[in-house]
């Protein structure tokens, strides 16, 4: 694997790649690797010529400076992974290189998605995603760009501003990574204690149950599912939810009837041992013919793998 640290020397490389006529994936991370990141990887070698991996954790997302201190940087240890997995590329920049002095962010109007859910909790964060997002795809021009559904307000947020800018990038959404007992992968797991790592998996198994109770009445009033679920999660000794809320996957706004669209997704955010844990899940999902036809597509290209893995 080729570890750039500039951009000069990145999109020195990067341009005989488009030279080649290579479709380039790119899946920006903030490192402290684990299979999720890993799965958005083997999903991009899956449909793509080559990788590249960003590793940069973003100040400007960070709204707690505590948390932007502790955030885990095992760098030596992800290098090595992605080295197993055969990723082509890892783009390692300093914050001198994203940010020059004098840089802004792009002008955009998040038209009220960043209003609920981590929006409404992490002020600034979005601002910052934005930010570093659009930054890094200005250096990279990938063809296509990973991310996951983990992150779903993330992934929606991401979607708008490539639609709006014009940014002419094929935006792919990666399926949640789960541990055996189905809590949601994630960096900051390894600052749960033994107690909070036994509370976790409630989070995925109250999203489960809500679904359940959707499927099984999908009249039933959003708010009813929303507040038997924060119930259920509170009552198993979690200490606190900061939100659980059914939304239209598009706008991100609460619904007020399942049927008032064909995308649905219940996010929730609960905390344990001062960690915020983010989960959700598809109630509904989205019927756009395109979307659709690319699963379709996806499908058969994993069928061909698995076909050539036996
Ligand atoms: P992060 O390093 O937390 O910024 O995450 C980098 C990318 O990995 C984002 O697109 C996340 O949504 C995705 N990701 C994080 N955790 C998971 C997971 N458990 N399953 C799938 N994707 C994930």
């Amino acid at each position: 694997m080729k570890i750039f640290k500039t951009i000069d020397s990145l999109q020195e490389e990067l341009q005989t790649l488009k030279l080649e006529g290579k479709q380039l994936a790119f899946v920006p991370t903030m490192g402290a690797l684990h299979e999720g990141h890993l799965s958005l990887i083997l999903e991009a070698q899956q449909e793509n010529d080559c990788v590249l991996a960003s590793i940069y954790v973003n100040p400007t997302q960070f709204n707690d400076p505590k948390d932007l201190e502790k955030y885990p940087r095992p760098i030596e240890k992800d290098i090595r992974a992605l080295e197993q997995l055969g990723c082509d590329y890892l783009f390692l920049p300093e914050t001198e290189e994203i940010y020059p002095k004098g840089l802004v962010g792009p002008s955009l109007d998040l038209k009220g998605l960043d209003n609920y859910m981590e929006g409404a909790h992490r002020p600034g964060h979005f601002a910052g995603v934005v930010q570093v997002v659009h930054r890094l795809l200005d250096i990279v021009h990938p063809d296509s760009l990973y991310m996951g559904q983990k992150d779903f307000q993330q992934y929606s947020i991401i979607a708008h501003m490539l639609k709006e800018l014009n940014i002419p990038v094929r935006l792919v959404r990666v399926a949640i990574v789960r541990e055996a007992d189905g809590l949601a992968m994630s960096s900051r797991n390894v600052h749960l204690s033994e107690e909070g790592r036994r509370l976790a998996p409630i989070l995925h198994k109250t999203l489960e149950d809500l679904k359940y109770h959707y499927e099984q009445n999908p009249k039933a009033d959003p708010r009813d599912l929303e507040q038997q679920a924060i119930k259920a999660i509170l009552d198993s000794g979690v200490p606190s939810v900061d939100y659980l809320d059914i939304v239209n996957g598009y706008s991100l706004q609460p619904i007020q009837k399942f049927d008032e669209t064909d995308f649905v997704v219940s996010c929730a955010t609960i905390r344990l041992d001062g960690i915020r844990l983010l989960d959700n899940i598809i109630l509904k999902e989205e019927q756009n013919p395109a979307y659709l036809q690319e699963q379709a597509e996806k499908q058969m290209l994993k069928d061909r793998v698995d076909a050539l893995k036996n």
